[in-house]
């Protein structure tokens, strides 16, 4: 734990084990709830000191963490790997855009303005001139999960040390030690202390105590739809951000480029064992396609590198846990028993699940209608592109989805017509980069991210008004 710039130990503590094969990592501490009043408390004393920060001395501190995380790349690298079970290629891929997103916020910093309001357009504002300026919130709470624990972690605090305010940071219990690192990196570069304090302990336990902490201004959450709407329905006024799930779906136009669509999707189901938001989960092959697609994806899945994720030719390791490796493994029964065709994988070897691809999966099986976050694939096929867009918005989610079609007015009917918070034409919806704004509706939450629309979120617009 670190609080007010200062390491913090306490009687409780709690192992971090490499998911792949239980391997210990580290310890670190279980926050109690007096260090998490500590943490609010040396936010609450920071946030004054972030708030003066001039928007220059901001944006240094985030380009010199961005250097900083760019230099010791193979350190955290290996830090996320053994946290999380990335493969370490996939892990070194999130540093580098870790470093981009705290580039993309120190250029926010640069460009915090408001705007001159045109009062005399009403009569009553004749002799009168106003402007917004864009004011920090105070103390920000960002609850991160453990897919992506640095991005997705530099993704709130960028833009809150971009906005001047201050953070405690939960970072997901199984995944720690990247944030640990970053607190220090950004100690080292600059932060006043408190501004950044990170809190290691049981969502469960502290997760209701900083939600509802009247210190805190808004709750920036990225995880699972159950925890988010609990934090929703317990933040009464406070801002919320919430950034959630998805079962993502792509189409294949019957005019697909199959070599390009091919193994990009396979890529896009199963890059991290499919423990990602915008995983592809639902494959919707136009019918002429159908068989021809399957034998390509089922060759190409199979040239995937099962191993340890420290291995440089890594290319799926294990999920988070056996018990949800278990669960995935059960949602795969239950697609089988329902009729689904387990066409290759599925095997699991304690949270190892060699990646799953199935067919003419019913649509109501909670493979296809809830996420799975595992390695699985359902694979089906559609005759028109009506009946495919209804099926991709058949979907209590909509983070992202995409089409691979050469035909632009196909490509730009399913744009307009696909529920979700970003389409990719030709591209896999797992396509981000850290700029782009992300986010989704329905299920999916609330809010958007990427550091220019995070710095809106984390600022409040507050009207000056001068009488001549
Ligand atoms: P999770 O179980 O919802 O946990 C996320 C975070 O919330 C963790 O830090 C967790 O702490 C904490 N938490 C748990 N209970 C809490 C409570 N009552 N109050 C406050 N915080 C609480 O999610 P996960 O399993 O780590 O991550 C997977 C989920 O994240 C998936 O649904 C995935 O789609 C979603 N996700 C979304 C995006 C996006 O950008 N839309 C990106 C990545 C992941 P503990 O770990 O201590 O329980």
């Amino acid at each position: 734990m670190r609080i007010a710039g200062r390491p913090v130990t306490t009687a409780a503590r709690q192992p971090i084990q490499l998911p792949y094969d239980g391997t210990p990592v580290a310890t670190v501490f279980r926050a109690s709830r007096e260090q998490v009043e500590d943490a609010v408390a040396a936010a609450r004393q920071a946030a004054a000191v972030m708030r003066e920060l001039t928007l220059e001395e901001r944006s240094a501190i985030l380009r010199k963490a961005s250097q900083r995380l760019s230099e010791l790349r193979e350190e955290m690298a290996l830090a996320i790997s053994s946290e999380c079970g990335k493969p370490i290629k996939e892990a070194r891929v999130e540093v580098e855009r870790s470093a981009y997103t705290l580039l993309f916020s120190s250029e926010e910093a640069h460009r915090l303005h408001g705007e001159v309001i045109p009062m005399d357009a009403s009569p009553a504002g004749k002799g009168r001139w106003a402007m917004t300026v864009r004011e920090p919130l105070g103390v920000i709470a960002a609850i991160t999960p453990f897919n992506f624990p640095l991005n997705l972690s530099m993704h709130k605090i960028g833009p809150a040390i971009a906005a001047g305010n201050a953070v405690v940071h939960k970072p997901a219990s199984a995944t720690p030690l990247s944030a640990l690192k970053m607190a220090s990196i950004f100690e080292e570069c600059g932060l006043p202390p408190g501004a950044l304090n990170v809190v290691t302990g049981s969502g469960g336990e502290i997760g209701d105590l900083l939600v509802q902490h009247d210190t805190v201004a808004m709750i920036t959450f990225t995880g699972s739809p159950d925890v988010g709407i609990r934090i929703r329905n317990q933040a009464g006024l406070k801002r919320v951000t919430l950034e959630l799930g998805n079962n993502s779906a792509v189409i294949i136009g019957e005019d697909a480029d199959l070599d390009e669509a091919v193994p990009r999707c396979v890529t896009g189901s199963f890059a991290h064992s499919g423990q990602v938001c915008i995983s592809i989960q639902r494959i919707f092959v136009h019918h002429t396609l159908r068989d021809q697609f399957l034998e390509r994806f089922i060759d190409e899945t199979h040239r995937l590198v099962i191993g340890h994720p420290h291995e440089p030719g890594t290319d799926i390791s294990s999920l988070i846990t056996v018990q949800e490796a278990e669960r995935v493994e059960s949602w795969i029964e239950e697609a089988v028993r329902a009729g689904a065709r387990l066409v290759s994988g599925g095997d699991r070897n304690r949270a190892t699940i060699t990646p799953a691809v199935l067919a003419d999966v019913p649509p109501h099986v909670r493979l296809c209608c809830r996420e799975v976050f595992g390695p699985v694939v359902a694979v089906n096929s559609y005759q028109t592109l009506e009946e495919a867009i209804g099926c991709v918005n058949d979907s209590d989610y909509g983070l992202q989805a995409g089409i691979y079609t050469r035909d632009i007015r196909k490509a730009f009917l399913a744009a307009r017509r696909v529920h979700v918070g970003g389409f990719m034409i030709n591209e896999i919806p797992q396509y981000r980069v850290d700029q782009m704004p992300y986010g989704g509706v329905k299920l999916s939450g609330t809010g958007r991210e990427g550091p220019r629309y995070a710095v809106e979120e984390m600022t409040e617009p507050k009207l000056i008004c001068w009488k001549l």
